[in-house]
């Protein structure tokens, strides 16, 4: 079961993906599901980033109601790889700094690397890294990394503070922003401390006080993205 307060952030993310509809050329269907597992990654492999490589899931097509609802002014059907179908299962492929996380390590290169294909390799058709501390913005590093990549890259910013409070948020970026917000987004005073809105807990017992999610292709183009359920629907749909 993934937890109420994901499912809450997923829902109005996807109201603002519905709205900035004719922004995108296309969209992409994540299961929220991965996104809770992913944060479990991402928290266990800190101070690190952690890049996770997905295939389409070739059993679940997006629904039409879905394509009808999503779809923007300037849509293009056929983008990218593996564009019709919902993202499949997220698999963890490394971890390492802004720069070294792209670069698959040595145990993997015999299989996956070869020089056509980017420093990556190319076993996945979809990509994500995360920002721990930093906002959803891709760096040159993220797009020189993306340009071998047949589906999409997605970025995951995390804004958390340690048990301990202490906490640094990197926001010096240009580009557009994406958050999963809480609810109310109020900063609370306890006694003399003054506490950020919560949206929820890690595993780890990390406070994470937003996510920023973003999607784009390698021609540099905005990709959409709705976080849907186990079976591909959106959480919201019924309320767009
Ligand atoms: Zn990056």
């Amino acid at each position: 079961m993934v937890a109420s307060w994901l499912i809450e952030a997923a829902t109005s993310y996807n109201r603002s993906s519905f709205d900035n509809r004719d922004s995108y050329s296309a969209f992409v269907l994540l299961p929220v599901r991965h996104l809770e597992t992913i944060l479990n990654w991402a928290f266990k492999a800190l101070p690190d980033e952690i890049l996770i490589g997905f295939d389409p899931l070739d059993s679940m097509k997006i629904d039409s109601e879905v394509i009808q609802t999503y779809c923007g002014a300037e849509h293009q059907s056929e983008l990218f790889a593996g564009q019709e179908f919902v993202i499949g299962e997220p698999h963890l492929v490394n971890r390492g700094d802004s720069f070294s996380v792209h670069h698959v390590p040595e145990e993997w290169v015999d299989e996956l690397f070869s020089a056509e294909r980017g420093s990556r390799g190319a076993r996945f058709t979809h990509w994500m890294h995360t920002h721990p501390n930093c906002v959803a913005i891709p760096s040159e590093a993220d797009a020189d990394a993306s340009q071998h990549t047949d589906g999409v890259d997605m970025i995951l910013g995390i804004e958390f503070s340690n048990p301990d409070g202490a906490t640094f948020w990197f926001d010096d970026a240009e580009g557009v922003r994406r958050p999963l917000k809480p609810p109310k987004r109020s900063w609370r005073r306890f006694g003399r401390r003054i506490q950020r809105p919560i949206l929820g807990r890690s595993s780890t017992g990390h406070r994470i006080h937003g996510l920023e999610l973003i999607a784009y292709h390698r021609t540099g183009v905005g990709v959409n993205v709705l976080l849907v359920d186990d079976d591909g629907v959106p959480h919201g749909l019924n309320i767009v």
